[in-house]
């Protein structure tokens, strides 16, 4: 079997993550080394890389991540903005090969990103 990804672990409660939201098709976790002070990870639970690697039958499950990430920006009452990042592939910065969005809020962002 392939080595499970730090997300998987996570997934299968192999290793300890502040869990925000759950439900059938995903997962909200605060990230380790937060980079605003929001920064949550929001992943499927299907095992899906990265953005590069979607398939049509990802679909809805993608919608469905967008739709948990707008309410959670909601309850954690981030009505000044937030930013939502998906990082795909080396040179974008993906170190963990299972599909995240990070959101971040809390602080004023820039732009261009680094
Ligand atoms: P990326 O660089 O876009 O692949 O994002 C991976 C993110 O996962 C980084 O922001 C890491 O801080 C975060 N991360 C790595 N390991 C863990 C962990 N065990 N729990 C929570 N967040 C993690």
């Amino acid at each position: 079997m392939a080595t499970k990804t730090i997300f998987r672990r996570i997934i299968d409660r192999e290793i300890p993550a502040t869990i925000v939201f759950e439900d059938e098709h995903c997962l909200a976790f605060q990230d380790v080394n937060p980079q605003a002070p929001t920064h949550v990870l929001v992943i499927p639970k299907k095992d899906i890389p990265s953005l590069a690697a979607l398939q049509p039958a990802d679909h809805a499950v993608v919608g469905h991540l967008l739709m948990v990430i707008s309410r959670l920006a909601a309850d954690l009452q981030l009505d000044r903005g937030f930013r939502v990042v998906c990082n795909s592939g080396p040179e974008a910065g993906q170190t963990v090969e299972h599909l995240h969005f990070h959101l971040l809020g809390g602080r004023p962002m820039l732009w261009p990103p680094g």
